[in-house]
C-alpha cells in the first residue's frame, strides 16, 4: 500500500519534471547502472538506439522544411532587401568565425582525448571525401535521391535553392510556403515528441558507455563544459566588442553593458525566440536602434543566427571524433564549419534544437552518433550558455546594421547600462 503510494508520488513527479532534468537524471542513473553492471550494461545499449534512430529519422525532413521556411520568411522588398542581405552576411559570417573559435579551443584542449571509444555501427564513419569532391558535389543531380541518400549538404543547397525562388515568385508561391510553415510546425512537434525520449536514450547509452569504459567517461565532460563557456566568452568580449568598436565605431562598454538583460533572460530560458521581446527592449531602449531595424534584424536573427550553437558544435565534433579516434582531415573541418553554418539557418530557437543540428553535423562528416549520448547529459548546461551568445550576436547586428543605416540614436546608445533617467 505504502509502496503503490511512492510509485504514484514518483510518477507525478517524473511527469512534472523538465526535460533538461529528465535527461540529467537518466544519464546520472545510466552512469550507475554501467557502474554497478559493467560489460554486462549492454543489454541496455538498444534503448538508445531507438532514440538515435528516431533522430536520425528527423533529420532530412526537419532540416528541409525549416530551411525551407527560414529563406521564405525574409521577405524581400528593397529596403528590407538590402537589410536582410547585410544581416544575413553578418548573421553567417559570425557564424562560421564561432565555429571556428569551437574548433580551434577544441584542437587545442583535446576534450576526448584519451577515452578510446570504439565505434560499433561501422556504417556511421564513412571514408570522408575531399574538399574538392565535396564542393563539386553540392549541387545534387537528383534532390529526392539526395535525401534518401541522407546527403545534409545536398539537400541544403536544394533547399536554399527553392526557399529563395518560392520567394521571388511572391503571391504565387503563398500555398507551397504555407504548406512548408505548416508542414515544418509538424516536424517540430515530432521533435518535441522524439525530445522525450532522451531521458531513457540517455539512460541506455550511458549505461553502456560507462559499462564499457569505465566512470572515466565523465571527466572529459567536464573539459568540454569549460571550453564551451570559454569558448563563448571569447566570441562574445574580444569578437563582438571587436566588431563594435572597429566597424560600428562605438563604445563596446555600452553595448556589454545594453546586453545583460536578455542574456540573462536567454541563459535562464534557453531559448532565443522566447527571448525576443527581452531582445527588442534592450536593442531599442538600451542601445537606440530604430524600431524599424530592431523588429526586422532581430525575429531574423532569432531564426537564422546561432553563434553559440556552432561554437558548441566546433567543440562537440571533435570531442566525438577525438573520443572514437577518428583523425579529421582539413576538409572535414571545412565540412563541419560549412554545414554547422548553412545548418544554423534552420535551427529553431528553443531549448536543446543545437543538440538535433549536432547530430546533423556529426552524420556529415561521418562522426558516430552515439557520441550525442554523452553530451545530451550535460547539454542544458551548454545550452544556457550558447543561448546568451545566440542573443548576444542577434544584438550586436541590429546596432552595426542600425548603425550602417543611421538608424542608431547614438544618445541612447551612449546610455547603455546607466540608470536612464
Ligand atoms: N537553445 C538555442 C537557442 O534558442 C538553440 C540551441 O539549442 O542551440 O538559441
Amino acid at each position: 500500500m505504502e509502496q503503490t503510494i511512492l510509485k504514484q508520488e514518483r510518477t507525478g513527479f517524473w511527469s512534472r519534471l523538465a526535460l533538461w532534468k529528465k535527461i540529467l537524471v537518466g544519464m546520472v542513473l545510466g552512469v550507475i547502472a554501467g557502474a554497478v553492471m559493467g560489460p554486462d550494461a549492454e543489454v541496455l545499449k538498444p534503448i538508445g538506439t531507438l532514440f538515435i534512430n528516431a533522430i536520425k529519422m528527423l533529420i532530412v525532413p526537419l532540416v528541409f522544411c525549416s530551411l525551407v521556411v527560414g529563406v521564405t520568411s525574409m521577405q524581400d522588398t528593397s529596403k528590407m532587401g538590402r537589410i536582410g542581405l547585410k544581416s544575413v552576411v553578418l548573421y553567417l559570417g559570425t557564424t562560421a568565425v564561432a565555429i571556428t573559435i569551437g574548433l580551434a579551443l577544441a584542437l587545442l584542449f583535446t576534450p576526448g582525448a584519451g577515452l578510446n571509444m570504439t565505434i560499433t555501427d561501422p556504417t556511421a564513419a564513412n571514408e570522408a571525401p575531399s574538399l574538392v569532391e565535396t564542393l563539386l558535389a553540392l549541387i545534387p543531380q537528383n534532390p529526392i535521391g539526395a535525401m534518401a541518400a541522407g546527403n545534409i549538404l545536398q539537400i541544403i543547397v536544394f533547399a536554399l535553392g527553392l526557399g529563395i525562388a518560392l520567394t521571388l515568385c511572391g503571391e504565387k508561391a503563398k500555398p507551397a510556403i504555407q504548406l512548408f510553415e505548416s508542414l515544418a510546425e509538424g516536424m517540430y512537434k515530432l521533435t518535441e515528441m522524439i525530445m522525450k525520449l532522451a531521458p531513457y536514450g540517455v539512460f541506455g547509452l550511458m549505461a553502456w558507455v560507462a559499462g564499457k569504459y569505465g566512470l572515466e567517461v565523465l571527466l572529459p565532460l567536464i573539459k568540454v563544459i569549460a571550453l564551451v563557456y570559454v569558448g563563448c566568452l571569447i566570441h562574445v568580449l574580444v569578437f563582438y566588442t571587436g566588431l563594435i568598436s572597429v566597424l560600428g565605431r562605438l563604445n563596446p562598454v555600452r553595448y556589454l553593458k545594453g546586453l545583460i538583460n536578455p542574456a540573462a533572460v536567454a541563459y535562464t530560458t534557453t531559448s532565443s525566440s522566447g527571448t525576443l521581446p527581452a531582445t527588442i527592449k534592450a536593442s531599442r531602449e538600451e542601445m537606440g536602434v530604430s524600431q524599424g531595424i530592431s523588429s526586422f534584424v532581430l525575429p531574423l536573427g532569432a531564426t537564422i543566427n546561432m553563434d553559440g550553437t556552432a561554437l558548441y558544435q566546433g567543440i562537440c565534433a571533435v570531442f566525438v571524433a577525438q573520443a572514437f579516434g577518428i583523425d579529421l582531415a582539413v576538409s572535414d573541418y571545412m565540412l563541419i564549419i560549412m554545414t554547422a553554418t548553412l545548418g544554423s539557418i534552420g535551427t529553431a530557437g528553443v531549448p536543446g534544437a543545437g543538440l538535433i543540428m549536432l547530430s546533423l553535423v556529426l552524420t556529415t562528416v561521418g562522426l558516430p552518433l552515439e557520441g550525442l549520448a554523452i553530451v545530451a547529459g550535460i547539454d542544458r548546461i551548454l545550452d544556457m550558455a550558447r543561448t546568451s551568445v545566440n542573443v548576444c550576436g542577434d544584438l550586436m547586428v541590429s546596432v552595426l546594421i542600425g548603425k550602417s543605416e543611421n538608424e542608431l540614436d547614438e544618445e541612447v546608445y551612449n546610455r547603455a547600462g546607466s540608470d536612464k533617467a
